[in-house]
């Protein structure tokens, strides 16, 4: 038995849609977007949420394309989801993200820890970061 013409040209139509659904990639450097990760971060522009892969993607591309986003990062030791703006940024350490060095968003009642054990060598709050230093990290 053959199935009818028009149902064997049907068939693709119906199974592309799931075929062709890609994960969601970060809008800063294409990686793949894990929510679960422990690095990811987004950006909340006018109720709209855009993750990314890293914090130092988040904040590439709040620093370059949306300067009045609000960044919300995991916090290091309790792996929280807080705004960028209730973490310091710690720099120079020997924690390394999925894409190499990264800005680590520490608690700041924890900072003198992470800089014990991991050997950070700079904190920044997020109002002194530039593109400039984000890019150099
Ligand atoms: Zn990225």
């Amino acid at each position: 038995m053959t199935l009818p013409r028009r149902v064997v040209l049907g068939l693709p139509v119906l199974f592309f849609p799931a075929a062709c659904k890609s994960p969601p990639r970060c809008a800063s450097c294409g990686m793949v977007v894990d929510p679960t990760s422990r690095w990811f971060a987004e950006i909340e522009v006018q109720g709209k949420i855009q993750g990314f892969d890293t914090p130092k993607c988040a904040l590439r591309y709040r620093l370059s394309k949306a300067p009045q986003g609000q960044v919300w990062v995991r916090s290091y030791y309790k792996q929280q989801r807080v705004p960028a703006t209730a973490v310091l940024f710690l720099t120079g350490s020997d924690v390394l993200g999925p894409m190499g060095a990264d800005l680590v968003p520490v608690e700041p009642e924890l900072e003198p820890k992470f800089r014990t054990e991991h050997r950070a060598q700079q904190a920044y709050p997020l109002d002194k970061l530039t593109l400039p230093l984000v890019e150099s990290i």
